[in-house]
Formats: C-alpha cells, structure tokens, sequence
C-alpha cells in the first residue's frame, strides 16, 4: 500500500482497561499528525486516579485470569495468534500508523506491521521453552531457580516508531506471563489502541494489555509511582530516563530497563568494501524516519583519502530524496514530528555553522506536499567533537562529517562522552573491525552493515548513558521474569 486519504481514518481516543475502551472527561490534549499539522483529535489526559484503576484492574486480572498460571504452551498458543492477527491486520493497522506518526504508509505496510507481529511471535516462543533452572549442589541438596512474572509491568513508549517500540515491551512482558499497562507517547497514542484490541481477539484475558492515555508529567509518572507495578520498562530520551529512574527509586526501588538516547558513529576506513554501497547504508542511517531513530548513525568518522568521495555520493542520495507526507505515494523523507522539534533542529544546525562549521548540503528546513515540518537532509563538515552537533542528540537527518588519518584517531573521534547506544564501522581487514569491536564503547556494533532487519535474538541496548538493560534477545524476556531460589535438603 503506497498511500491512503487520511480524512478517511477516524480514530478512538480513549483508554483501553480491562479488555474495552474506557472514555474520560477533563482535561484532553490535541493531537496533530506530523504529515500536515493537522489536529485530528483530542487526547484525553489520564490522571492519578485513572492510573490508579487501570494498574489495579490489571492486577486483578493477573491474580485471577489465569494468565501467569496457565501452562506456558497455551500462553504460547495464545501469543500466537495475536502474531498472526497483527499481521494480517495491516490494511488496518498500517495506515493508522501513518496517520499520526512520521512513518510512511509503504514503510509501516513493508515493516512496522509484519516486524511488530514477528517480534511478539518471537516472545510467544520463548513461554514455553525457558524458565528456571535445576542444579545438583552438595551431596543429598537440590538446588533450583524458579522463573516467576512480576505481576504488572509499567511500559512508556516514545513517538519515533510506535506500534514496533510497544511491542518490544508488551511482547516479552506478556510472555512471560505478567500484565502490562502501556502508556504510549501523547503524540502517537492510536495505533497501540488497535494492538490491545487484537490481544483480547487472540484470546489475551481482559485486562492483561492496559492502555493509559496521556501525558509524561502526570500520566507517565503516575504509572511509574504506582505501588502495584512490579517494574518499569521504558524507552524514550535520557532526560525522561533519568527521571523515571528516579521515581523507581523513590516508589519501592522498582527494577527499571531504560533504552534511551544515542549519537552513533560511522567509522569508514578506505579499505571499506564497495564505497556506493557505503554511502547508501549511511545515508540511509541517517535520513531514516527523518533521522528520528535512536540508533542513526549521526557522526560519520571517515579516512581522509575517500572522505571527499564518500561525502559527494552521500550528497547525491540526499539530494534524490522527497520530503512528502506520511500517506504520499512519492515521498521518500518522512516529516518532522513537530514544528517545535524542527526548530530544534534547526536551532543545533545554526548553532554549529555560526561556530564556524560548514553546510555542504541541507541546512534549512525541505519543501513538501502537505503543510508538516520538513527537514531538508543535511552534512556538516568542520566540526569538532567540542560542536554542538556533534555532541548532541539531533533527531533529525543531520549527519556530521570529521576525517582521520590513523585508526587511534578514528577511535578518540568515534568515543562519545555521554551516549554509546550503537557504532558502525566500515573495513575490509577484520583485524581492524574487531579492534573497534573491542574498543568501542557501545551496546551495539554493526561491521560492514548498519540498522536492524529480522534479528530479533540478538539484544539492543545502549552503554553509557544510552540505558540500562537490553531490548530484544533472551535477555528482554528475562528482564521480564524474577527468579526465586529454592534450596532443599533431599534427605532432610
Ligand atoms: P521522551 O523522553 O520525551 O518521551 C518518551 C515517553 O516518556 C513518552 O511516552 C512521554 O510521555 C513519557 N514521559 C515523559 N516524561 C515522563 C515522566 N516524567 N515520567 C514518566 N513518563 C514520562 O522521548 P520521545 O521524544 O518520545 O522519544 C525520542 C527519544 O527516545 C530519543 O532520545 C530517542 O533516542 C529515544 N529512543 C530510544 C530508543 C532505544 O531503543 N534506545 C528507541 C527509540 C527512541
């Protein structure tokens, strides 16, 4: 599907709690979509005590749904089938996604949808397959771990990819047997709305998958405070991180995985194989979703020898791109997601060319089709890693470009001093790509490569201040579970 009427797609805005749509007064929040600027509805605002009966009704039902003690194979079954339902509901759950998000109607047809089913099938399989261990200790001793669910587990979801990063949260954490209450971003809040009704087709008991509406300051902190939820799952900026982190601390020191920012280098060396290829993957880094993916590969650390031939064929794809709306079939450049986030955007840009940096394309804001904020893809050149930026997250198609002539160079340029959520690095010598595999302060490297496709096994997670714990892989499913001991004298 390459577009859709957006006039056409009417939307639900309330909670979900207890297995049905539960609609509030007070205060709302108007909703615009990215693509034109257009507020297409008014979000209702949860407060404390809407929080209050969403985490406790949550409870209730994990208590006596079944849910945690049901045999895993039919959880598995049940985790299944909402995989299955979630990918065969694209006609549905695509464009609603598009409709209020800065992804492209094709992109969430081709990946949002069929990723987000395959990551909750991945975790349905994990159910039945690992939980505790058995060990012999001392003669006549059995020692065991038993792998039990929190209860209910507080997820907050950022706006970048909403229906994907909701269900790197819900899956594992319903998996494992534990009740989930979401709180979606307050500027993509829909599209999780339609997962939570698919859970309950699937055969998910009411009230195991909770939506509340609403936004950080009230909502998200309500949610994170509430003395029923066992522990917090969170991804978002490391501001927001860090007061989360905070709030756990100070509510029943709450276990918290938190997947935060990042400013992620490329690491090219001449040597690297196939140079238009290069290019592609890293502007393909950095202009994805506008640049507004917590992995982009920001800070292109390239040799001297081909810096200028790199940069020229980076410009070339930058140049070919069309910043359009969400739903246009000829866009190529996702919008903004808000005036108030291009101008920060464009508030670094100009900060860093006033300091003397150059624009080698971009720079300004992009020509589209439909009313949204565009940012046009953008090379800084003369940087230094003490530039603005350089050193913050944009979130933006902004890349930075510095040179090296020496591979301890290239490693001081690529060392970030606050983030270290991902790395690429680009080489023929193996040697070399293993170094920086070693060296690199980073949750991820990717060798010869760059962003993620079905690799669901493999974990993701940030060092530094990009996060504590791991997305994905076994160990989000275990970030899930709690693990009791149980020592017992066999001949007692
Ligand atoms: P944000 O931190 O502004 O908001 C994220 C979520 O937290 C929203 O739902 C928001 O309502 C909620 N929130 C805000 N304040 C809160 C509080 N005090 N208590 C509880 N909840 C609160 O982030 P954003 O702008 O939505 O998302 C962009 C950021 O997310 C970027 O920094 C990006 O790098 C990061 N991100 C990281 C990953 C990862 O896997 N590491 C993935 C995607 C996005």
């Amino acid at each position: 599907m390459n577009s859709f009427d957006p006039s056409a797609i009417s939307v639900r805005s309330a909670h979900f709690i207890g297995g049905e749509y539960v609609e509030t007064r007070g205060p709302t929040l108007d909703v615009a979509r990215p693509s034109d600027a257009e507020v297409y509805a008014s979000l209702p605002l949860g407060d404390e005590s809407l929080v209050a009966h969403a985490v406790e009704n949550a409870e209730h039902a994990w208590r006596r749904s079944g849910w945690a003690t049901m045999a895993p194979r039919e959880r598995a079954r049940i985790l299944r089938r909402f995989a299955d339902l979630v990918a065969a509901d694209a006609a549905t759950l695509a464009p609603l996604e598009a409709l209020g998000s800065t992804r492209s109607v094709r992109d969430a047809f081709a990946w949002d949808v069929p990723y987000s089913a395959e990551g909750i099938r991945f975790y349905a399989e994990f159910a039945d397959k690992i939980g505790g261990q058995v060990a012999a200790t001392d003669h006549g001793h059995l020692g065991m771990t038993i792998a039990e669910p929190y209860g209910v587990i507080g997820a907050i979801a950022p706006w970048n990819f909403p229906l994907v990063m909701a269900s790197w949260k819900i899956a594992p954490a319903l998996a494992a047997g534990n009740a989930v209450v979401l709180k979606p971003s307050e500027m993509t809040p829909f599209s999780v709305l339609r997962l939570a009704e698919l859970a309950i087709e699937a055969g998910v008991p009411a009230g195991i998958f909770n939506v509340v509406q609403g936004d950080g300051r009230t909502t998200g902190d309500a949610l994170v405070r509430h003395p029923l939820i066992g522990k917090v799952t969170f991804t978002g900026s490391t501001r927001t991180g860090a007061a989360i982190m905070a709030a756990c601390a100070h509510s029943g020191t709450k276990p918290v995985t938190l997947e935060l920012g990042g400013k992620s280098p490329q690491i090219v060396f001449a040597d690297a194989p196939r140079i238009d290829d290069v290019a592609s993957r890293i502007a393909k880094a950095v202009t994805t979703n506008a640049g507004q993916v917590c992995v982009a590969g920001t800070r292109l650390i390239v040799e001297r020898g081909i810096a200028e031939q790199l940069a020229e064929r980076i410009e070339r794809i930058f140049g070919g791109l069309t910043a359009g709306a969400t739903w246009s079939p000829h866009a190529t450049l996702s919008p903004i997601v808000s005036n108030g986030q291009a101008q920060r955007i464009d508030a670094i840009v100009r900060a860093a060319l006033d300091a003397g940096a150059r624009a080698r394309c971009g720079g300004a804001r992009a020509e589209a089709d439909a009313a949204g904020a565009y940012y046009a893809p953008t090379i800084i050149e003369g940087v230094t890693s003490e530039s603005v930026a350089v050193r913050e997250e944009i979130f933006g198609p902004v890349l930075t470009l510095q040179t090296f002539d020496s591979e301890e160079e290239g490693l001081a340029l690529a060392s970030h001093a606050d983030y270290g959520l991902a790395a690429g690095v680009h080489t023929a010598d193996i040697g070399r790509a293993m170094r920086f595999v070693r060296k690199l302060e980073a949750g991820t490297v990717w060798v010869n490569r760059y962003g993620r496709s079905n690799d669901f096994i493999i974990p993701t997670g940030g060092y530094k201040r990009s996060g504590i714990g791991k997305d994905l892989g076994k160990e989000a499913y275990e970030a899930n579970l709690r693990f009791k001991s149980v020592l017992i004298d066999v001949d007692g």
